[in-house]
């Protein structure tokens, strides 16, 4: 049982209606991590700059991360994303991304990040996703995206979702990708591509599930008091691949992925009650079971009587 993932390591300054934070620790490789070290042993996989310090690693470490593979680019900058949220949290507005360390990083996996069961592709460049694909023969490999991929390198982000089973976007960047509205139609036009596991993130909305077996979806959490969405994406990730990873099957069943789907739910729903990374640094394995209790009440019906 053993997880990888590849993905930006930032600083992140963002504002919502709720307030600003100037660069935050942030970065989907991060709040993955941070998300699915509550089920497993993570590696992060990287490269940061000058301006990353013992603070940033600390996060990561407090919550058990290995960060060997975490690369310090000397003279570097680490990877920067500005960006801000109106009154629809689900959409994010990007106003700035600065690769800086990762517009010429050569990925190169230590044996033990080679050898993790599961590996996640996080959002970064499609061309590093593939190295660091072809490194790696994980029994269990998932992808996310974002819109600047899908329009700026289509061709290889077809080639890097080719090389995967779990597909995990966004439910526009899944019609974006797929250039089709319909998001059933467009989860299927998806498994054309490759993988056999398609999963829609859906926002506060929730998240659906699509196999070769069906369909499956789950609500978000409703929250009264949302502060900052970065990162639910990749929180939803690190749950979901996280507790498949600790079931430890060869092949998740469909009853596995429905418990990731809600586990997933439940990061992702911490992830939104404060700025950046600072909500699920904090949290406890409790919490996240009595939310997933929660989340099974939620949608729990009876037969009706007739
Ligand atoms: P999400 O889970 O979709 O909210 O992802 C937010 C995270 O993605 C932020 O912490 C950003 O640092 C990171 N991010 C934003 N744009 C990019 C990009 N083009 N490539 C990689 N990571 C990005």
């Amino acid at each position: 049982m053993s997880l990888t993932v590849v993905g930006s390591i930032a600083f992140d300054s963002v504002r919502t209606p709720f307030g600003e934070r100037e660069r935050m620790l942030g970065g989907s490789a991060v709040h993955f991590s941070l998300a699915a070290s509550f089920f497993t042993t993570v590696r992060a996989v990287g490269p940061v700059g000058d301006d990353f310090g013992d603070e940033e690693l600390a996060v990561l470490q407090g919550r058990g991360v290995e960060t060997d593979d975490i690369e310090h680019v000397p003279g570097g900058q680490t990877f920067f994303w500005r960006a801000h949220y109106d009154h629809d949290l689900n959409v994010a507005h990007t106003d700035d991304t600065q690769l800086n360390v990762f517009g010429d990083f050569e990925p190169k996996l230590s044996d033990a990040s080679r050898e993790a069961e599961v590996l996640f592709l996080g959002n970064i460049q499609p061309e590093l996703q593939r190295r660091v694909r072809r490194q790696c023969g994980a029994r269990l490999v998932a992808l996310d995206s974002m819109n600047l991929w899908i329009n700026t390198t289509r061709e290889a982000l077809a080639a890097a979702i080719a090389e995967t089973d779990c597909l995990m976007l966004n439910d526009a960047e899944l019609r974006m990708l797929t250039e089709e509205p319909n998001l059933a139609r467009a989860a299927r036009r998806a498994m054309d591509l490759g993988p056999e596991i398609v999963v829609a993130k859906r926002g506060e909305y929730g998240a659906a599930l699509f196999t070769g077996e069906g369909f499956f979806a789950i609500p978000g959490y409703l929250l009264e008091d949302v502060c900052d969405p970065t990162g639910a994406g990749d929180s939803f990730a690190g749950g979901f691949l996280g507790y498949l990873d600790a079931e430890d099957a060869e092949r998740p069943s469909p009853e596995a992925m429905r418990r990731a789907m809600a586990y997933g739910t439940a990061l992702a729903s911490f992830n939104v009650e404060d700025f950046g990374t600072e909500r699920v640094a904090r949290l406890t394995r409790e919490e996240i079971e009595e939310r997933y209790e929660a989340l099974r009440r939620l949608t729990h019906f009876d037969l009706a009587v007739t």
